[in-house]
């Protein structure tokens, strides 16, 4: 029986299994079709290519195949096949890069935790319980190094409930170091009146292909609105795409 494009008839009828080659290692025969690149799907998708696995060099070849031809008596295929091998050269390059200047946000939620000033030691949780939440952009420059946009709201609650009590414009600069830690230095303009500087230390738990998790200790310092000038500390959880 004749089955598909893996079957064919030589001239004198008998049936012959045709057989694709790795075009990359030569050696390996292609029998598994594997899912095509996302690019390859959105910008080729009129083009009859086919993507195999190659269980020898462990590559993911594309072949042309027309309906019904064989991959070896399609002459245009020799043609494509290395404009396509350029192509995917070019988008890897590109994945490897990762293209900077490169956008990456953050949301994230703070717990202070203490706060001195010439008075001593407030905890957070002695009469009133604040959570804030940070969210921002950042602009990495490099992988290093990158300017950071963040706005914080903070949501204060006690005997008489909950409302938000400031709102933080935290503008600064981040640097990122090996092992995911990094560190930011940021300014603050807070709607409560106090302004300042907080210094942000950060360690990536948690690495994923599209986003991570990570927790942070800030070191915020304030002036200003008549009182003593504080500095505080607290802990914060995030997670960053
Ligand atoms: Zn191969």
């Amino acid at each position: 029986m004749v089955n598909g494009s893996a079957h064919n008839k030589t001239a004198d009828g008998a049936p012959v299994v045709n057989i694709r080659y790795c075009p990359k290692c030569k050696t390996g025969t292609l029998y598994e079709r594997v899912p095509r690149a996302w690019w390859v799907k959105t910008f080729l998708f009129f083009l009859p290519l086919k993507r195999y696995k190659c269980y020898k060099c462990g590559r993911k070849p594309y072949l042309w195949e027309w309906k019904g031809k064989q991959p070896s008596e399609d002459k245009r295929s020799a043609k494509i096949i290395p404009l396509l091998l350029c192509f995917q050269l070019v988008m890897g390059t590109a994945n490897a890069q990762q293209g900077y200047p490169k956008v990456t946000g953050y949301a994230s939620f703070t717990h202070p935790i203490v706060t001195f000033d010439r008075d001593g030691a407030k905890m957070n949780f002695s009469d009133s319980y604040t959570v804030i939440f940070p969210v921002g952009l950042n602009l990495m420059k490099s992988e290093r190094f990158g300017f950071s946009f963040e706005l914080s709201p903070a949501i204060r609650s006690d005997n008489s409930g909950a409302k938000v009590s400031s709102v933080l414009f935290h503008p600064g600069a981040v640097f990122r170091f090996d092992k995911g830690f990094g560190m930011a230095g940021r300014l603050a303009f807070d709607t409560s009146g106090r302004f300042g500087f907080t210094t942000v230390f950060n360690k990536v738990l948690i690495k994923r292909e599209t986003h991570n998790y990570w927790v942070a200790v800030p070191f915020p310092v304030r002036f200003g609105n008549s009182q003593p000038a504080s500095i505080g500390a607290g802990l914060q959880f995030g997670v960053g795409f």
